[in-house]
């Protein structure tokens, strides 16, 4: 289990605010968010980078997507969202803990900084 913030949020040892969970992931709300709507989906399996997964991840890779497809049907999203993973350093990444960002309510624009 992963000792970041999101391993503490699966833990519940930090509250969060759900908005999904099942046997495989977790979603909850960004603290800060950076869109009407940000929330993150996360697998409950510690992989702590997209670069760090395996073949052996494709079924959680998949199902993550599938559920970012639900989770955002869910918000209301039916004007179009935009999902992004960032990837160690150079991408952004502050949490070592694969996530992704489910971001709509707004336009977005391209490409992003
Ligand atoms: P990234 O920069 O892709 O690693 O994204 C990490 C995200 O986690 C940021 O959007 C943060 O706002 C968010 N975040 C950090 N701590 C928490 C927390 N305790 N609850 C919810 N979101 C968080």
């Amino acid at each position: 289990m992963s000792d970041t913030i999101f391993g503490k949020i699966i833990r519940r040892e930090i509250p969060a605010d759900i908005v999904y969970e099942d046997d495989l992931c977790l979603a909850f709300n960004d603290i800060s968010p950076q869109a009407p709507t940000h929330i993150l989906v996360i697998p409950k399996k510690n992989i702590p980078r997209l670069s760090d997964s395996h073949s052996e991840d494709h079924a959680i890779l998949g199902h993550l997507l599938c559920m970012v497809r639900q989770i955002a049907a869910n918000a209301g999203l039916s004007n179009g969202y935009r999902v992004v993973i960032n990837n160690g350093q150079d991408g952004g990444q502050t949490v070592d803990h694969l996530h992704l960002h489910i971001l709509g309510g707004r336009a977005m624009a391209w490409p992003p900084g």
